[in-house]
């Protein structure tokens, strides 16, 4: 059986949209893995994280402006990390480009107002708005400083740690809190 078929499963842990969509490239090395394939994996992508409606057909150019937006948050996220300027030219284009229109409305049911959001094309800009729109949200909310990347030596995942007490160390302690924890011990022992 050819498992090269499969694209790697994304994960879904970093407690944040544009997070986890940086995170669709994750492993270094050898290990490297990309969910973002092709167009229509990158439709799935945004069915599965819930910003694009079951079904939505991939327009050509998604993979491409995806893998776009993937390098250039990643940049503007480390770069907010150290405090320092980036290119902003790629988010800001797809900020601008791919604005939904958004309507007041009277919900009937709940009995109060509410605002509809619905992109205003298929394009691939206005696909990717919702994942560019959290980036922005992230970088300039007060919660920035509790953007962390994983500190298993080998794994470049981040995630926002949401957390009481901020001390979330680990992408996920099933995968590398327990490497590494078993890591920490042989090391004791071994001395
Ligand atoms: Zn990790």
């Amino acid at each position: 059986m050819d498992t090269r078929q499969t694209a790697p499963q994304p994960l879904f842990l970093a407690d944040n949209l544009a997070l986890d969509f940086i995170n669709t490239e994750y492993g270094t090395g050898d290990a490297k893995q990309d969910c973002l394939e092709d167009d229509r994996s990158v439709i799935d992508w945004l069915i599965t994280a819930g910003v694009a409606e079951a079904g939505t057909p991939a327009p050509p150019g998604l993979h491409a402006q995806a893998r776009q937006l993937r390098s250039a948050a990643s940049a503007v996220v480390h770069a907010a990390m150290n405090a320092v300027a980036v290119d902003l030219g790629v988010i800001n284009r797809i900020l601008e480009k791919g604005h939904p229109l958004t309507r007041l409305q009277w919900d009937e049911d709940g009995q109060h107002y509410r605002v509809d959001t619905h992109s205003v094309s298929t394009r691939p800009e206005s696909l990717l708005w919702p994942v560019a729109d959290a980036l922005v949200k992230l970088v300039t909310g007060n919660k920035f400083e509790f953007v962390r990347q994983c500190e298993a030596h080998d794994c470049v995942l981040l995630f926002h740690d949401l957390s009481k007490s901020h001390r979330r160390r680990w992408c996920s302690m099933a995968t590398c809190g327990n490497r590494m924890k078993v890591a920490a011990f042989r090391n004791r022992t071994r001395s």
